[in-house]
């Protein structure tokens, strides 16, 4: 019995792990490295595309593809996860082992961080055992030479034999460098890599069941894997290969030829490092250690989280007025023209209001109130982000997400969140088991997105602070957000010790070395896939609420407008909440994008059949004064803003990410009945 590479290969493609070549000239190459040694930048600066590249591991979590040509070939290139090994211990890894073990790729590029070979120097081994068109690209050298660090390319290509190119990821002639060494390789016998020997019990298992592999490109490592008893490789090949996979009969331990296999993967690759790496500059990161001692130290780690945390939010908040201003003026100017054309053009006063008051003028109130702070809060984040900063906050954090039995990254998906709770959401992939990952995206809604950043603002400068003190109204933010962040820790504590039962996994947090922003880039990078990704997804909900609230503003029954009957009948119960009915519907009919909530409440009150335009602070005080408010109405509706439904968009991902409406469910209750009760409480109490 045996497997035929082309009944493999047909079945890898019915299962949709590989490609299928278009033209005879076209060569599929899979782009492996460990997380964070620039493989998405080689990837965009090869195939012109902006896959979001950041600082730290398993933001690629599919395998993503582009095209570029070279002098001889079309390339199709797959970015496949950054990952550590092949072992296949997180779905990062277990998808970046499926794509180079059935995907059937012509050569894989080995993307590796030149300043730490030897951890990167594992993958490559492991890598050169299944495929042996591989390319090592050993990147990062400018980091290197900066540190002192010297690697000797033709050493390592004699030592590994394959190629070897040394590149700067972001410089044109390193990146044509590796496609001319793709090109050669295709254009000459394939390389012959060297094998790493196991002790004698492996090598002979492995001459022992090769046969029975008999056709397939990969035997050895297969066999290699199957003397491990690896489930997850297993369950695939049965899927690729169905039942033709021939059952093996083994005496020797699983655990001890895992053992084995690492610990002679790891001294190979101490022994090639050795050989072609040389220090010119001792202890090379001994600043980065020394940063490292204070951003993460005991006494220091958390004033200097919280310090960072208001400096962002008082840069965003100074920064945003002005702009805000505007752009409200001028889109609102827009919207006269607008209204103008509609009254020339003779259209019925009904569809002039519903579009141009209604679906218009809740866009353009969205775009003007959320576009400069996103502008200014997602370009320091990225930063932190590229400076190497986030990983530290994930490791500051490991300990309580621990004592609350749950992953340190979920600290990155957590902050990812104070940008938008469905990008938060989507980040929690980076967390490997399921349990964890659930716990993550179920919390996710417990801090503010920015989408709520503005009512906070808005609420606590109106009744605490005065306008013109931005620096208070920063530290008291920030203050809010730590309740956000207490009670994301104490909800992820209560769930894991009920319906999410389960102890912590353990992994290994990466610190990567600090590195020199490249702002242009982070400035670019931010504003056009975060910025304007969220604006855009946001506008679209905007518009189609915008008419929904113009119909019910404008239906009358009796008296008054629907808007106004639904927030008399949901009066009572708001009161006991501390809010009235205007400002529980205002919630209700802000779920598609929680930043024209504050709008909707001056709507309700000032009985108007559209949004009222942005009116400065002291008008806004007025109005919520004239309709009973005092501060704690104030802190009412920020805990409720605080501590409610995800908006429809987090919702939606939610329900994708984790394909179940059970869970989705729970991510809606569990935040609003929270709320509900915190906000009871608090009335109760004062
Ligand atoms: P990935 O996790 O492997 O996809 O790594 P990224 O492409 O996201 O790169 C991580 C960081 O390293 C980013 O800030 C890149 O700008 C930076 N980077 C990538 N390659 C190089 C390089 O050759 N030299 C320097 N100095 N920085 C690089």
């Amino acid at each position: 019995m045996g497997l035929t590479k082309q009944s493999s290969s047909r079945g890898a493609i019915d299962q949709g792990i590989a490609i299928e070549r278009r033209s005879p000239n076209q060569r599929v190459i899979a782009l492996a490295g460990n997380p964070n040694v620039g493989k998405s930048t080689v990837f965009n600066g090869l195939t012109g595309m902006k896959q979001h590249t950041g600082n730290w591991p398993g933001k690629t979590v599919t395998n993503a593809q582009g095209i570029c040509r070279s002098a001889h070939y079309e390339y199709i290139l797959v970015d496949i996860p950054g990952t550590y090994s092949l072992m296949a211990h997180s779905p990062e890894e277990e998808v970046a082992r499926d794509f180079l073990c059935f995907g059937a790729p012509d050569a894989v590029v080995v993307v590796c961080d030149a300043t730490c070979l030897e951890r990167n120097l594992n993958l490559v081994l492991q890598t050169i055992e299944l495929c042996d068109r591989v390319v090592v690209c050993l990147n990062l050298m400018d980091e290197a030479k900066r540190k002192g660090i010297h690697v000797d390319a033709d050493r390592l290509s004699e030592q590994l034999g394959v190629p070897v190119v040394a590149t700067v990821a972001h410089k044109k002639e390193s990146l044509n460098a590796l496609l001319s060494a793709l090109d050669d390789m295709f254009r000459s016998p394939p390389p012959t890599p060297v094998a790493v020997r196991y002790p004698v019990a492996i090598e002979s298992a492995v001459a022992r069941m090769q046969p029975l592999l008999k056709d397939l490109p990969n035997s050895r490592w297969i066999a290699l894997r199957l003397l491990e008893r690896d489930e997850a490789l297993t369950r695939t090949l049965s899927t690729v290969y169905g039942d033709t996979l021939p059952a093996f009969e083994t005496v020797l331990p699983a655990e001890a030829v895992k053992d084995s296999i690492v610990t002679t993967l790891t001294e190979t690759a101490e022994r090639i490092a050795k050989t072609v790496v040389s220090h010119s500059k001792p202890q090379y990161n001994a600043a980065d250690r020394r940063i490292d001692r204070l951003l993460t130290g005991r006494w220091l780690g958390y004033p200097l989280m919280l310090l960072l945390l208001a400096l962002v939010f008082w840069l965003t908040i100074t920064g945003a007025n002005y702009p805000s201003t505007l752009l409200a003026n001028g889109l609102f100017w827009l919207e006269d023209r607008l209204s103008d054309l509609f009254l020339m053009l003779n259209a019925p006063d009904w569809l002039r209001g519903a579009l141009v008051h209604g679906a218009y003028r809740v866009l353009a109130w969205v775009v003007s109130v959320m576009l400069p702070p996103m502008a200014i809060f997602f370009p320091l984040f990225t930063l932190l982000e590229d400076v190497g900063y986030l990983p530290r906050v994930a490791y500051n954090l490991d300990h309580p997400f621990r004592r609350c039995r749950a992953c340190g990254k979920q600290a990155l998906t957590m902050c990812m969140g104070f940008g938008c709770n469905a990008a938060g959401v989507v980040g929690c992939r980076i967390i490997d088991s399921p349990r964890e990952r659930l716990l993550a995206i179920l919390t996710n809604n417990f801090v503010p997105c920015n989408g709520r950043f503005p009512t906070l603002i808005a609420l606590l400068t109106i009744f605490f602070v005065g306008s013109g003190n931005s620096l208070l109204s920063a530290v008291l933010l920030t203050a809010v957000i730590l309740l956000g962040v207490l009670l994301t820790f104490g909800v992820t504590r209560f769930l894991s010790g009920t319906i999410l039962k389960g102890v912590p996994s353990s992994f290994t947090l990466e610190l990567p070395p600090y590195r020199r922003p490249q702002i242009g880039r982070v400035i670019v990078r931010s504003l056009l896939d975060r910025t304007l990704f969220v604006l855009g997804r946001a506008a679209a909900v905007a518009a189609p609420a915008g008419l929904l609230l113009w119909i019910l503003a404008n239906i009358t029954v009796g008296d008054a407008s629907l808007l106004a009957h639904t927030a008399a009948f949901l009066d009572p119960f708001a009161q006991l909440m501390g809010l009235d009915g205007a400002i529980l519907i205002a919630f209700i009919l802000g779920f598609p994008a929680n930043e024209i909530v504050i709008p909707i409440v001056l709507m309700v009150y000032l009985a108007q059949g559209t949004l009222t335009e942005p009116g400065s602070l002291t008008e806004m005080r007025a109005i919520f004064l004239d309709n009973g408010w005092t501060w704690t109405t104030a802190v009412s509706t920020m805990l409720f803003s605080l501590l409610h439904w995800p908006c429809s968009t987090t919702l939606l991902t939610i329900h994708k990410e984790t394909g179940s409406l059970k869970w989705t469910a729970v991510a809606f209750l569990l935040p609003t009945l929270i709320g509900i009760l915190v906000c009871i409480l608090f009335n109760a109490l004062v």
